[in-house]
């Protein structure tokens, strides 16, 4: 069946000579860190992932060092340079710096706190359209008690009573909304 195919060719392992190839072609650097290190400590990645039809071919063949190769999991080459803030593959004839770790730590921490902050705008501005509705629908209320005194047929509220239930409804509506 070809899932068995597939998982074969998942585990098919990569020669010796294309990870020597690999690493003259880098100049002994990681692809995403430039840090410098020997051939053993190098993992061979591949660009376009395995699992989403990566073939074995030295194109889509790279050195990562380990800690790069963990943080690119199953991202494609250009997911991890856009995430990344690396230059794009095309552009790799460039000059680049080296890029510690901490840095990519960096960028990571900035991306979750962006998304935070995102989502806590969209939060509060969903809290402010729910108390404005809350507080229309009160001050209908309001007005129908005013003008319908309690016994009077045709008012809202049948009683002052049944109008502060209403009131502590409001309130507590406004409280499970939580604060902004
Ligand atoms: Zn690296």
């Amino acid at each position: 069946m070809w899932f068995f195919r597939v998982a074969k060719k998942q585990r098919r392992r990569i020669p010796p000579r294309i990870k020597e190839e690999l690493y003259k072609r880098q100049d002994g650097r990681c692809s995403y860190c430039r840090i410098p290190f020997e051939l053993p400590y190098f993992d061979i990645d591949h660009k376009l992932p395995v699992v989403i039809g990566g073939a074995d071919r030295i194109n889509n063949l790279q050195l990562l060092c380990g800690p790069c190769n963990r943080r690119k999991g199953a991202l494609t080459d250009h997911e991890f340079r856009h995430i990344y803030e690396l230059l794009p593959a095309w552009l790799t004839w460039l000059p680049q710096r080296e890029k510690p770790q901490a840095r990519f730590v960096e960028i990571e921490k900035r991306k979750v706190a962006e998304l935070r902050l995102a989502r806590e705008r969209g939060r509060r501005k969903r809290f402010r359209s729910a108390r404005k509705v809350i507080v229309i629908v009160g001050t209908l209320a309001a007005i129908g008690l005013t003008a319908f005194p309690s016994g009077v047929s045709g008012g809202i509220f049948e009683s002052v009573a049944e109008f502060s239930q209403a009131v502590a409804n409001m309130v507590s509506s406004l409280k499970l909304l939580g604060r902004p």
